[in-house]
C-alpha cells in the first residue's frame, strides 16, 4: 500500500466498518430480544387471564369461550384436570398436545419452554383450582412468526449494511479528492523543485493545513529560486572581482621580467604587484569570512576588554590608509568604559565601516569614529560626509552581495560583503545596527553592542 489515498481510505474502512458491525450486532440483537419478551409477556398475560376467569366461575361456557378466544392462527389453548385429561382445546391441537410432558406439576404461571429458536411453540402454563375442578390452563405460541421476524429483521440489516458499504466507498472517494489530491500535486511541485524549476505554482489552495503546506511549497521554491540566482551572482561576481587584480598582477609581472628595465622601474612594477596580490589577500579573506558565518557552529567568544586601548589600536592601524587617500580622520571615547564581546570579530566589524567610510567618500572630506555608553551599551558610530546612500537601499545594502548600483560598484570596486558580515557579527552579539545616510552628504552607522 504505497498510495496515501489507498492507506487513509483502508483504515478509514476498517474504523467505519467495525463500528457498522458492532452497532448493528448490538441494535439486532436488542430488537429481537425486545420483540420475543413483548411476546412471551403477551401470552403470559392471556394465560393468566383465562386462568382467573376460570377460577371464578368454571362453566362449559367459559371453557368454550376461552378456546373460542384462542383459536387463531399463532396461538392455541389447551385446558385439562389435574390428571391431564384434555377439558377443553383450540381446534386441531393435537400437534400441541404432544408437546406436554406426562405430568404436570406447575403451581403458579411459568413457561415450560421459551426456547423460540428450537421448539415449534412457546408454552406458558397457569394451575387453576376451583372447588368443584383443578388443572391447568397451557398457552400454545407458534415460533413461525419469530423466525419470520427475524430473517426479516436480517434482510434489513444486509440491506442498510450495503447502502452504508456503499456511502463508505462514495466517502472514500470524496476523501481521496479532497485530502490526497493536493498532496500529489505538492508532491509534484517537489519534484519540480529537485529538478530546479522553480516556477511553483499551486492552484485551488485550502485554508487548513494543506492550504499552509502548499504556501510554505511556494515559499520555499521562492527561497530556492532567490538562493539560486544569489549564488549566481556571486559567482559572477566573484571571477569579476578576481580576474581584474590577476589581469593586472599577470600583466605588470611580464612586464617586470623584460631585462631592459631599469632597476627602478622593475621595483615600481614589483610594488604594483605586491599591492595587487595583498588586495586579493583581502578579497579571499573576506569571502571566507563570509563563508564561516554560513557555518550553523560560528559562536562569538565574549570576554571583558577595555574600550579605550581597544579604539587607539583600531585608530593606529587605519590612520594612515585615510591618510594617503587625504581624507581627515578623527576619533573619540569615553575614559574608562569596560565592555563584553568577542574582541577580535568587533575590530573586524569597525575596520570593515571605516574601509567603507574611506571607500565612499572623496579626498577632503571627514571621518569619524566615536565609542560612548549608551543605555547600558556601548554604541560605535562611523560616520562620513562621502558619496550616501538613497534611503530606498538602507536595508539592502545588509544584504549579501548587494552593491549600490552596478555603475558605482565598478567604479568604487568591493564585493557587497563588508556589511553583511557586519550584520552577522553584530547579531550573533545580539546587537543592533541602524544606517543614516543622506546622498551626497554622507553616512552614519551606528551599532549598539553589550
Ligand atoms: P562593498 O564591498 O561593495 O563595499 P559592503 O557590504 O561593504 O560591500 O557595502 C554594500 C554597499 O553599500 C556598497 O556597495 C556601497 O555602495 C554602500 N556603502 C556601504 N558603506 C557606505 C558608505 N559609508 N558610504 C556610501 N555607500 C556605502
Amino acid at each position: 500500500m504505497r498510495k496515501i489515498s489507498m492507506k487513509l481510505a483502508f483504515y478509514f474502512f476498517i474504523v467505519v466498518f467495525l463500528m457498522e458491525v458492532i452497532l448493528m450486532f448490538y441494535l439486532h440483537q436488542n430488537m429481537l430480544q425486545q420483540q420475543t419478551e413483548a411476546e412471551l409477556q403477551r401470552l403470559m398475560t392471556a394465560g393468566q387471564n383465562h386462568r382467573d376467569v376460570l377460577q371464578q366461575q368454571y362453566t362449559a361456557t367459559t371453557l368454550e369461550h376461552i378456546v373460542l378466544m384462542e383459536s387463531n392462527e399463532e396461538r392455541a389453548v389447551i385446558i385439562v384436570d389435574d390428571e391431564q385429561r384434555v377439558l377443553a382445546a383450540s381446534p386441531n391441537s393435537e400437534q400441541q398436545l404432544q408437546q406436554l410432558p406426562t405430568t404436570l406439576t406447575t403451581e403458579q404461571n411459568s413457561f415450560l419452554t421459551t426456547d423460540w429458536q428450537q421448539q415449534l411453540y412457546i408454552i406458558s402454563v397457569h394451575p387453576f383450582e376451583t372447588a368443584t375442578q383443578a388443572g391447568y390452563v397451557i398457552m400454545f405460541l407458534q415460533t413461525a412468526p419469530l423466525h419470520s421476524m427475524f430473517n426479516e429483521l436480517n434482510e434489513h440489516f444486509i440491506l442498510s449494511g450495503l447502502i452504508s458499504g456503499l456511502l463508505l466507498l462514495l466517502a472514500y472517494v470524496l476523501l481521496s479528492r479532497m485530502l490526497t489530491k493536493p498532496l500529489i500535486r505538492m508532491k509534484e511541485a517537489t519534484e519540480r523543485l529537485s529538478k530546479g524549476q522553480f516556477s511553483v505554482k499551486l492552484v485551488q489552495k485550502s485554508n487548513d493545513e494543506l492550504g499552509e503546506l502548499a504556501n510554505a511549497i511556494e515559499t520555499l521554491a521562492q527561497d530556492l529560486q532567490r538562493v539560486q540566482e544569489g549564488r549566481n551572482e556571486f559567482l559572477a561576481a566573484i571571477a569579476h572581482e578576481l580576474s581584474t587584480p590577476l589581469t593586472y598582477l599577470s600583466g605588470y609581472a611580464a612586464v617586470a621580467k623584460r631585462p631592459q628595465l631599469s632597476e627602478q622601474q622593475r621595483q615600481q612594477y614589483l610594488t604594483i604587484i605586491v599591492e595587487e596580490a595583498a588586495s586579493l589577500k583581502q578579497l579571499v579573506h573576506h569571502l571566507l569570512e563570509a563563508a564561516k558565518l554560513e557555518e550553523p557552529q560560528f559562536t562569538v567568544l565574549k570576554q571583558p576588554f577595555a574600550v579605550a586601548p581597544f579604539i587607539e589600536r583600531i585608530a593606529t592601524f587605519v590612520q594612515p590608509a585615510f591618510v594617503e587617500k587625504n581624507i581627515h580622520f578623527t576619533y573619540h571615547y569615553e575614559q574608562d568604559l569596560m565592555m563584553i564581546a568577542d574582541e577580535q570579530r568587533l575590530e573586524q566589524v569597525l575596520h570593515n565601516l571605516l574601509d567603507n567610510a574611506r571607500h565612499y567618500s572623496d579626498a577632503g572630506s571627514t571621518v569619524t569614529l566615536t565609542a560612548a555608553a549608551q543605555h547600558g551599551r556601548i554604541a560605535f558610530v562611523v560616520s562620513d560626509t562621502g558619496i550616501g546612500i538613497a534611503k530606498h537601499e538602507h536595508n539592502a545594502i545588509f544584504e549579501r552581495l548587494y552593491r549600490v548600483e552596478k555603475s558605482r560598484s565598478r567604479r568604487f570596486g568591493g564585493m557587497g560583503i563588508g556589511l553583511a558580515v557586519v550584520k552577522e557579527i553584530v547579531e550573533a552579539h545580539d546587537g543592533e545596527i541602524t544606517v543614516h545616510s543622506e546622498l551626497g552628504k554622507g553616512t552614519t552607522i551606528t551599532i549598539w553592542i553589550g
